[in-house]
């Protein structure tokens, strides 16, 4: 690891998320360890006193001690066992805190940007099906504080031994077995190094196939009244099987390589158990060690060899585990480079607050053409925009980039005569209420979705709701704004449908309270009855704000003062309904005649409300 910056890094970020975890694990990995070479060690003692006829009373206190001394260090080991484990849920909720605030304070852009995404999704898949990452790092210095921990006990009595040796039997013939032992033992660590660096390698390409099987495995989860319409089980089962077969071809060779490197070291590690038997049998009939010596100098020569074994196969796991760990600290690599701007939002109590475009263009990370091209409009205070278009004509990122969630990539947006750029981030955004496309609520309360909060005005949450359309529902509710959305963290959860949601979703724009408002298809979701209601409340609902409000619907346009036609990213057409309408050949009245066909109405007149007009 010292030689690895990157699982350096790595260690060094998980370990600020809870620094305890490794202190008190390793204390429990201490005790643990420490309990059988303490028994061995007092079993030995407890033989050579038996053998040499020891004093009953003696043979009792040794038997005691070790009674009491591995009770001791069980007890201990339980403590600290339960104190890490403890330190280790703490260490996990931090990792994943950690990962969402990363996420979450991601700048939008970042956030959509698609290999941004896939990163994230690495890591995720990466840590859920085969704990690569940073768990795996967790796993393998946990173990390698364990082979550590036995390695360090066994240099100390294989120490002892050596040391009885040199004081009371140091003849060529000892020093000879010493050194054919270490020879020996050299050949064992060198073979175990050579196994684990190739089983890593092997493992490694298994590895990653699991990954990707895996992820064809969920890719072809299709959901399950799909697969009963189209008859799609016997596709499904097939492509499965094929799957497992492949990973199992996979497998074996990984298994025939596993016991081919396996055989070496176990070899190496049968001729260093000889010769410590050897060594301390013969000297313990020399009278050199004292017959007790044997249970514990064999011991633990044999699990020196093991121990050392895993030490460096644990070693070598941190190579496999790299890749995993880079993706990772990649993802916290991840620059918020989106200029803040300091400028203050000035608190205006006449709200006048004046956008304007000018000559902006905008293309997505990625993309191969613009989203937005040369799109120049203002808007003033307490004006009601509508923008609309077909579907791909650029209203939303139109909007994104409104609420500076991306930067135009050229030209400049204005508000008050100063660059949009120029604002404190936060404040800016503060000016704006949306209900986009794809909004979501989340699953705690209901008074907290209002909010977005967890205190909430219950007058103003209620009135709102009421005002919305929402009001019916919510007197069945039986907790009121209290109720919990949803079952994923409250059985008691009540779920909404999606008209529903965009009701509440409405309620928490106008909650905020902000001088802008925005809403994006707000009524996609809703019953033509329903519609019909919010529109006839809308200038009451939005008040003072100024409003812009996306559909592809054109009828739930009239009622603005000014509407902008969206086509191919660029603002063809801006005026009032009438206007439009009387340009015989712009894309309005284009598009109003498209969608008339689908109400009573002639061509040019006012189409029912409560008619829902064909997505065009
Ligand atoms: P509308 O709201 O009018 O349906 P959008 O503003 O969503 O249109 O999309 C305008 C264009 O930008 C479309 O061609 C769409 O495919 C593309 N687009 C939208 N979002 C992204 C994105 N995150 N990455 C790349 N292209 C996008």
């Amino acid at each position: 690891m010292a030689k690895d910056p990157v699982t350096l890094r790595a260690f060094r970020r998980y370990n600020a998320y809870n620094p305890k975890y490794f202190p008190v694990k390793f204390l429990q990995i201490l005790f643990e360890n420490l309990a059988p070479y303490f028994s061995l060690w007092m079993s030995s003692e407890v033989v050579t006193a038996l053998y040499r006829g020891g004093h009953r009373r003696q043979i009792y206190i040794l038997i005691a001690v070790t009674l009491a001394g591995n009770l001791a260090l069980r007890v201990l080991s339980a403590i600290f066992k339960r104190a890490a484990d403890t330190q280790l849920q703490i260490l996990g909720i931090r990792e994943c805190q950690a990962f969402n605030a990363k996420t979450l304070s991601l700048d939008y852009d970042k956030l959509e940007n698609p290999d941004i995404h896939r990163l994230r999704r690495r890591i995720t898949e990466n840590s859920w099906t085969n704990y690569y990452g940073v768990k795996y790092m967790r796993i393998r210095i946990e173990k390698l504080m364990e082979s550590g921990v036995n390695i360090v006990l066994c240099l100390g009595l294989f120490g002892e031994m050596i040391s009885v040796l040199a004081r009371r039997a140091l003849t060529p013939l000892s020093a000879f077995l010493l050194a054919a032992l270490a020879v020996s033992f050299g050949l064992n660590v060198a073979s175990r190094f050579f196994f684990a660096s190739r089983l890593a390698a092997a493992y490694k390409d298994i590895g990653w196939q699991m990954l990707d099987s895996d992820r064809i495995f969920r890719g072809c989860a299709v959901s399950g009244m799909d697969s009963r319409i189209y008859r799609q089980q016997s596709l499904i089962t097939e492509l499965r099987e094929k799957l497992c077969r492949d990973h199992y071809k996979g497998f074996s060779r990984f298994f025939n390589i596993s016991m081919a490197l396996s055989l070496p070291p176990s070899v190496t590690e049968a001729v260093c158990e000889l010769l410590s038997y050897l060594i301390v049998c013969f000297y313990c009939v020399l009278g050199v060690f004292p017959v007790g010596s044997v249970i514990k100098y064999v011991g633990y020569l044999g699990r020196m060899t093991s121990n050392v074994g895993s030490f460096l196969a644990e070693l070598n796991q941190f190579k496999i585990n790299r890749p995993f760990l880079a993706t990772y600290l990649e993802y916290f690599d991840v620059p918020n480079d989106m200029y803040q701007g300091s400028l203050t939002v000035e608190k205006r109590s006449d709200k006048r607050y004046d956008i304007e475009f000018r000559d902006v263009s905008f293309r997505y990370p990625g993309a191969e053409t613009d989203a937005l091209k040369h799109v120049s409009l203002k808007l003033k205070v307490g004006e009601r925009l509508a923008v609309v278009g077909m579907n791909g004509s650029g209203k939303t990122t139109f909007i994104k980039l409104l609420c500076r969630l991306y930067d135009p990539t050229q030209g400049e947006i204005f508000m008050n005569d100063f660059n949009i750029r120029k604002y404190d981030y936060r404040e800016y955004l503060d000016l704006f209420s949306v209900v986009f496309q794809d909004y979501r609520l989340l699953s705690v309360s209901l008074g907290s979705n209002v909010s977005s909060s967890d205190r909430w005005n219950t007058e103003k949450a209620e009135y709102l709701l009421e005002e919305v359309g929402f009001g019916e529902r919510y007197r069945e509710l039986p907790q009121g704004l209290e109720t919990p959305l949803y079952k994923d963290f409250d059985e008691d959860g009540v779920n909404v449908s999606g008209g529903e949601a965009q009701k509440i979703a409405l309620a928490r724009a106008l909650y905020k309270d902000a001088p802008f408002i925005i809403l994006d298809e707000p009524t996609a979701a809703l019953d033509p009855i329903a519609e019909a209601e919010i529109y006839a409340k809308f200038d009451k609902i939005v008040g003072d704000k100024t409003a812009i409000y996306i559909s592809h619907r054109l009828s739930s346009c009239r009622f603005c003062d000014k509407i902008a036609v969206f086509h191919q990213g660029q603002i063809v057409q801006v005026g009032t309904h009438e206007e439009l309408l009387a340009d015989k050949s712009g894309k309005y009245r284009e598009l109003w005649n498209a969608q008339a066909q689908y109400y009573t109405e002639k061509p040019g007149d006012t189409p029912k409300p409560h008619c829902r007009a064909g997505s065009i």
